[in-house]
């Protein structure tokens, strides 16, 4: 569609970042675009409708920068899943496994309950741990997910296969 090509076209590639031989996919031509910044709100907070969800979890950093505007929109609550560390409040903590060792993410445990609807946003799905950890935490708290949403998809990693078992057929929309 004109809207998929739009925001595809605001995602710019750059080579050897963080590290040599990574193509690194950057948003930040896209959320310099009014357009394309509130197409892709846009397009997320329909989902958030079609999902029913109640809640929105926004994926520490990229993550949160395009969750917070669909919840403002959508009229729902945002809640941020942060890197171990970040929170001040009580948290519910996952880790998970890097190509490297592993990583640990929270979240506020009061901030989920039994009843919540969680749509998960983040920008890049790449390998998909992150995105696996996070539906982890969001049933540890009681809430259920209805749903993924991401930019942008590397299908190359196989992130939708390793997020399979973990959605438990709930959605991954990518644009
Ligand atoms: P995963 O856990 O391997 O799926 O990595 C996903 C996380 O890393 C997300 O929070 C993304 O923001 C970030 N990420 C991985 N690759 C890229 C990229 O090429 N561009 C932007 N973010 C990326």
């Amino acid at each position: 569609t004109a809207t998929r090509d739009l925001l595809l076209s605001r995602i710019r590639d750059v080579v050897d970042h963080p590290s040599p031989g990574i193509v690194f996919k950057d948003i930040t031509p896209l959320l310099a675009d009014p357009e394309a910044f509130t197409a892709l709100t846009g397009t997320f907070a329909e989902l958030c409708v079609r999902f029913g969800a109640t809640k929105i979890v926004g994926l520490e950093a990229r993550g949160f920068i395009l969750a917070a505007p669909v919840a403002v929109s959508a009229g729902v609550g945002f809640i941020p899943v942060r890197k171990a560390g970040k929170l001040p409040g009580a948290t519910l903590r996952q880790a998970y496994e890097l190509e490297y060792g592993t990583a640990e993410i929270e979240v506020h445990a009061e901030d989920l309950a039994a009843g919540d609807r969680v749509l998960v946003i983040d920008d890049v799905l790449a390998t998909g741990g992150t995105a696996e950890a996070s539906l982890e935490l969001v049933r540890r708290a009681g809430a259920e997910v209805v749903g993924v949403a991401v930019l942008m998809e590397l299908g190359f990693l196989g992130g939708r296969a390793r997020l399979e078992s973990a959605l438990k057929g709930a959605p991954l929309e990518a644009v």
